[in-house]
């Protein structure tokens, strides 16, 4: 008799992995919307001297890096909650919040991991398609809110399709959504739009308790393999549910010493949001160059159209060839796309001059 697994285990997909992690290291790796520039070396070291204590368990109240989260972003520390990346916290919310019965709403193609909260919890996922011009629909999105749904996710920048709302449209949804509805808003990309102060939607936690910002280290700060995300929560409930529901130590000593000493230095996230503005503007001047279709990026990737009839696979995969990696639409939610994360200027040349053979 094979051993029995959990309802669960059957119901949950398998994450879309980007490829890349055994590739040569001159391939230009635009797959994963990571940064292409490394850890400052005072974050580095800081993280050297953590593990130099690596003997003893990390404070599981993480207060040192709740506390300089609370004085960058000006929320009170009781009400941030941190994880091994957000993504951990995203699934702890499942935990937390849904169950048999309950619903959640997202709007879909959006971030691949949204379906493993129904999957992993038994609540039941309403998706909302995106609007013609791949935004979230609000307005049909507050629509499918109903009497059992218990959370609300919206992705601002939206990944995969890298296009954001204005806050004042969020803002305008967050007061619609029934005061015992949760609303994540995943702000993993919210550095690099052009449409809001980054810390504007602060505010809004304010005035609803029930919503939650979602942030990561994991983008603008360059630390993806930390694993450190963190949520700024409208109320100390949630880092209540957070904290019960999960294991004690959830972020290594190096990991969390990393993201204090990534903090210190503000100046630097400035600096990779103008060079990713950069990135965006070549990237989009050479797509349009070759006639090719993208949409509005308010994020540090693009979401692009392949021509009709064009083999999206072929693409992929000849790029691959040329030594440049990128996601394929189809893994996420849409056929003849492609996902490219800016890079380098030397790697969006060369992505820029792969494509253009590819499709000459
Ligand atoms: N939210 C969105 C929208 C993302 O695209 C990602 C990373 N791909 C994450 C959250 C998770 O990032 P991490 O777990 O590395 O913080």
């Amino acid at each position: 008799m094979p051993v029995e697994f959990s309802a669960s285990v059957a119901r949950l997909p398998d994450y879309p992995v980007a490829g890349g992690y055994s590739l040569p290291e001159d391939v230009a790796l635009l797959a994963s919307n990571e940064s292409p520039w490394g850890p400052l070396p005072q974050v580095i070291e800081a993280a050297m001297r953590a593990v130099q204590r690596a003997n003893r368990y990390p404070d599981p109240s993480y207060w040192d890096l709740r506390s300089a989260l609370s004085e960058r972003y000006g929320v009170a520390p009781t009400q941030i909650a941190v994880g091994n990346g957000s993504v951990d916290i995203l699934l702890a919310f499942a935990s937390a919040v849904l169950e048999p019965g309950t619903e959640l709403v997202y709007a879909w193609p959006s971030f691949s991991v949204y379906p493993h909260l129904p999957a992993a919890s038994g609540a039941t996922a309403v998706t909302v398609p995106l609007d013609a011009d791949h935004m979230h629909d609000l307005d049909a999105m507050a629509a499918a809110i109903g009497v059992r749904t218990r959370l609300v996710i919206v992705c601002n920048p939206n990944n995969p399709t890298s296009t954001a709302l204005p806050l004042d449209r969020i803002a305008a949804f967050v007061e619609q959504v029934p005061d015992h509805v949760t609303v994540i808003l995943d702000e993993a990309y919210c550095e690099f739009s052009q449409l809001d102060d980054p810390d504007a939607s602060i505010e809004l936690l304010d005035r609803h308790q029930n919503l939650v910002l979602l942030r990561t280290f994991s983008k603008v700060y360059g630390l993806a393999a930390m694993r450190v995300g963190f949520a700024l929560c409208g109320s100390e409930a949630f880092v209540k549910a957070l904290h019960q529901v999960r294991q004690p130590f959830l972020v290594n000593a190096a990991a969390n010493a990393a993201a204090i000493e990534a903090l210190r230095h503000q100046d630097a996230v400035r600096d990779r949001v103008v060079k990713t503005l950069a990135g965006r503007r070549e990237v989009e001047q050479g797509l349009e160059a070759l006639g090719i279709g993208f949409a509005t990026s308010q994020a540090n990737f693009a979401w692009l159209q392949l021509p009709a009839g064009t083999a999206e696979a072929g693409v992929v995969a000849g790029l691959q060839e040329r030594g440049v990696l990128v996601r394929q639409g189809a893994a996420l939610g849409q056929e003849g796309a492609l996902r490219v994360t800016y890079g380098t200027s030397e790697q969006n040349a060369r992505f820029l001059s792969a494509l253009g053979e590819l499709i000459a």
